[in-house]
């Protein structure tokens, strides 16, 4: 099959059972306008997060990457009135467009975004001891996505589900010895989780609009 073909079929499962909102659909084109990249989940992809996060009765939800919030959109539709979902965010511009877009997809008194590098953001997170969350969704930048993991499981409950976006597209294209930083972390992350106390891994790959790519689930287990 040609990639026309895993774009076209992506387009017909949108057009049936994704069913995203035209407020959803308005965010990715605010963001668009506004000059963020386009690199938000695929529709599917954001469906599939929202869908995770209602079976497993998620309510409290951390996202480490919000872009213009199309993903977090997905992800607070998920939850119920009371939960909450943090999602970092380096970028104030991108926070901004994040903040406009997820008070119009009526989901902003879920929605907590915090401003800075998610390093800096983790420790305090930590420090302020809330509690623990049932669902990780990590999409931020690649170079730190080892320690993001390892975030991800500390403040993360027993049972708990971690999600890492673009677990595949950089295996397709390198070796494991790369000198690309983001591209040796991503190869690197699979065998610190394979090597981790408390986290039961797969990863699966994908095609369609986002190309040849993956994403990767990690339980939480102790
Ligand atoms: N999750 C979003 C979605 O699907 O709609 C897409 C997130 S985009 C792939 C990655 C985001 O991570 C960008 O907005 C970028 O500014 C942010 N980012 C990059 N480095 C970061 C860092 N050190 N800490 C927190 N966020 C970071």
């Amino acid at each position: 099959p040609t990639s026309d073909k895993y774009d076209e079929i992506d387009d017909f499962i949108n057009a049936t059972v994704t069913q995203e909102d035209p407020q959803q659909r308005q965010a990715v084109a605010d963001a668009d306008a506004a000059g963020l990249p386009h690199i938000q989940v695929a529709p599917n992809q954001g469906k599939l997060l929202q869908l995770l996060i209602e079976i497993m009765g998620a309510t409290r939800v951390l996202e480490l990457g919000t872009l213009g919030g199309y993903s977090t959109s997905w992800m607070a539709k998920g939850l119920p009135s009371n939960g909450e979902l943090v999602s970092l965010e380096f970028s104030p511009k991108h926070a901004e467009v994040a903040r406009a877009n997820l008070e119009r997809c009526g989901v902003n008194d879920r929605v907590e975004i915090r401003v800075g590098p998610a390093l800096e953001t983790l420790p305090k997170l930590d420090e302020e001891g809330g509690d623990p969350f049932d669902f990780v969704f990590i999409d931020a930048n690649k170079d730190d996505i080892v320690e993001y993991v390892e975030w991800a499981a500390k403040l993360a409950r027993p049972g708990a589900l971690v999600v890492v976006d673009n677990a595949v597209s950089r295996l397709v294209d390198t070796e494991p010895d790369t000198d690309d930083p983001a591209s040796r972390a991503i190869w690197k992350v699979y065998e610190v989780i394979a090597n981790h106390p408390s986290l039961d891994a797969t990863a699966v790959q994908t095609v369609g609009h986002k190309g040849h790519d993956g994403l990767l689930f990690a339980l939480v287990t102790e």
